[in-house]
């Protein structure tokens, strides 16, 4: 809703263009924008988080230039979970038509260059406790930028190893809900409407369903959205079981695209 107010966060404002920034990070490569593309016409302002140290990250905000809904989407909070951030990547070059979109691609930059779950800190997504400040500098600088967009919704990306309800403790194929919200029910119609679209009749086994509802037991990002902030959010998590990382990218890039526009904010083009 304040989408002023994100760039008075306490975050450093980088820059801001009247065009699209094109992204560029692949595991492996140096996350980070590159040069501006001229084709775009869609709002892209853009800051960091924790400016000035090795964990500096940027975020996009992306707006329809209205004063809409707002979502916040986040990825890389696991380093290694690739689809994650390649979507938000692809997330921070939509247009859109209503609405604005706050996207860190490369939230946990440290372990994203190094292609691995923790980075040197632990777990970033067992620091966001509940009711209290977020542990860590780079949590905290999160969490910051989340609430000061006092969003509409939070799409959290992620990557599993395995099947939900099949493979253990693995949880791909999964959107988790927030209590908080009509999350319950967007986890729910998105699962069909993205089985209907994309998913192959041959491929039940990959068929999303909603998971766990979180409403605030863990310390983690959307535990807090929903306890913290009541808002709906939604935990993605593809599975990379049988799925080659163009599908798992291409299928979270969807979840996307149908949570957000459950909430009012239309990518321009949409796909489906
Ligand atoms: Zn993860």
């Amino acid at each position: 809703m304040k989408r002023r107010a994100v760039l008075a966060a306490g975050a450093t404002v980088a820059g801001s263009v009247m065009a699209g920034a094109t992204l560029g990070a692949t595991a492996g490569g140096d996350p980070g924008p590159r040069q501006p593309s001229p084709a775009a016409e869609t709002t892209i302002e853009t800051g960091a988080l924790r400016p000035g140290t090795r964990r500096e990250t940027p975020y996009f905000e992306v707006g329809s230039g209205d004063d809409g809904p707002t979502a916040v989407v986040v990825g890389g909070v696991h380093g290694n979970e690739v689809s994650g951030y390649r979507a938000a990547e692809r997330i921070a070059e939509w247009q859109v038509t209503d609405g604005s979109v706050v996207v860190v691609p490369w939230a946990n930059v440290v372990a994203v260059r190094r292609n691995e779950r923790e980075g040197p800190d632990g777990d970033l997504n067992r620091q966001f406790s509940i009711g209290g400040e977020p542990e860590t500098p780079l949590a905290r600088s999160l969490w910051e930028l989340v609430a000061a967009a006092d969003p509409d919704v939070v799409v959290d990306l992620h990557r599993s190893r395995g099947i939900y309800g099949t493979h253990g403790r693995w949880v791909g194929q999964a959107l988790f809900p927030t209590a908080a919200g009509d999350a319950t029910s967007d986890a729910d119609a998105v699962a069909d409407r993205v089985n209907e679209a994309a998913v192959p009749a041959s491929m039940w086994a990959h068929r999303f369903r909603r998971g766990n509802t979180l409403r605030g037991t863990s310390p983690m990002l959307i535990h807090k959205v929903s306890a913290d902030l009541d808002t709906a959010g939604v935990l993605v998590e593809l599975t990379e079981f049988y799925l080659d990382v163009d599908t798992q990218v291409r299928w979270t890039e969807l979840i996307a695209e149908r949570l957000l526009s459950r909430h009012g904010i239309e990518r321009r083009g949409s796909a489906l």
